[in-house]
């Protein structure tokens, strides 16, 4: 990576301006998963260790632009502390007399969370003044939020204009992973992708096939490559104003392209549907919809992933959320986890059925950015990366 990291600056008495990424599911006022939280918790140790004063930043859901309860970051501030084992002190607001009243008494080996930096509207107009204020608090800013960084607000991008600023340990391990399977992929290189929706994924389509040696498609944007292909898809989820890219896309595609060859379908969209499995080139009965790759798509895509060297995975096979249609989407997984390659998984639902299927350990790098690492599988810029200082 070619911007400077937290281990290029000198951190003793230095105040520090994190952002983090620290958007986690809340229940009645407690945190209910904490991954992103314990994902900062490298970058936020070695600045403790380097003798640093901590002022942690984040936005948490979708504030509509005013201070909300049920938005506020105290329970991922609580959460931070009981993983720390110290004190971790919630500041009100981010910016203004309160914040910065905060930042003069905060002292090295500190941590205190500013509140939701979207409780200012300011924040995703990535107003500059906005970023300023955010700016005098600290001598420092570090970047540790990839699941952010495909956002140019405030607090991910503005504010890099006013400090040194620095990328945290996460940031550099997601951009050497999947940063790595852009710019210099070790071959056999398969990408698989899925989901719900082709048009969300074309560019990424597209991209992957520059880059890698095979593309397996699953899930529902499969569909519109098999319609494309002039195959009956019943009820099944099809994009008609993508009909025309898709035939493009499989056009230049030459044989990188795997599609599905059977499918589990189904007479409802529904968790208790009744199901059969079919060989796609007979096409769908009317009625009947594909929910997820069958038996012998698992095996070929399986099969593709012996000997790869590097392999990249987002997006759901099936309809994974009901267990009749979950099989695809597991049976990859397993496949991925023990092919022996380097394997990059992102995308909150291919995460998940990971982590559900116990295999986390297996995987060489699990993304906890969803549409920052699609971003990057799309060959974009991401612009709170862009925004830190050069090596
Ligand atoms: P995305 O947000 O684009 O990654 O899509 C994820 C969603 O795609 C999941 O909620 C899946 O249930 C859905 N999905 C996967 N396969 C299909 C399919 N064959 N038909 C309809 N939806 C699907």
């Amino acid at each position: 990576m070619n911007k400077k990291t937290i281990r290029d600056i000198d951190f003793k008495k230095k105040k520090v301006f994190v952002r983090v990424d620290f958007n986690v599911p809340l229940k009645d006022g407690v945190v209910t998963d904490d991954t992103r939280i314990r994902a900062a918790l490298p970058t936020i140790q070695y600045l403790l260790e380097h003798g640093a004063a901590l002022l942690l930043a984040s936005h948490l859901g979708r504030p509509k632009g005013g201070p909300e309860a049920k938005y506020s970051l105290k329970p991922a501030a609580e959460r931070l502390s009981q993983l720390l084992g110290k004190p971790v002190k919630l500041v009100p607001d981010c910016v203004g007399t309160v914040a910065e009243e905060a930042a003069a008494v905060i002292t090295a080996g500190e941590v205190y969370v500013l509140e939701n930096v979207r409780f200012h509207p300011e924040e995703e107009k990535n107003d500059s003044t906005f970023a300023k204020r955010l700016s005098v608090l600290a001598d420092v800013y570090v970047n540790d939020a990839f699941g952010s960084a495909h956002r140019a607000h405030a607090s991910t991008e503005g504010i890099a204009h006013h400090l040194p600023a620095v990328a945290g340990l996460l940031m550099e391990k997601e951009i050497e992973y999947l940063g790595g399977a852009v710019d210099n992929p070790k071959h056999p290189y398969v990408a698989i992708l899925g989901g719900a929706k082709i048009s969300d994924k074309i560019g990424v389509i597209d991209n992957l096939l520059a880059k890698a040696d095979r593309v397996l498609i699953g899930g529902g944007m499969a569909n519109t490559f098999l319609k494309a292909q002039g195959l009956e898809m019943g009820d099944s989820l099809v994009e008609a104003t993508s009909l025309e890219t898709a035939q493009a896309t499989l056009a230049k595609a030459g044989g990188k392209l795997l599609l599905p060859v059977d499918a589990v379908i189904a007479d409802a969209f529904d968790a208790n549907a009744a199901t059969q499995t079919i060989d796609v080139a007979g096409g769908v009965p009317a009625g009947w919809r594909i929910l997820d790759i069958g038996p012998k798509t698992v095996a070929a895509y399986a099969e593709a992933l012996k000997g790869s060297a590097l392999v990249v995975w987002n997006g759901p096979m099936g309809v994974f959320e009901f267990p009749r249609f979950a099989a695809g989407t597991n049976q990859v997984a397993q496949a991925v986890a023990s092919c022996g390659a380097t394997t990059v998984v992102g995308g909150g639902d291919s995460v998940a059925a990971i982590e559900q299927a116990g295999l986390a350990e297996q995987i060489t790098h699990i993304s906890t950015g969803g549409g920052a690492s699609l971003e990057m599988l799309e060959g974009r810029t991401l612009p709170g990366l862009a925004a830190l200082n050069d090596k």
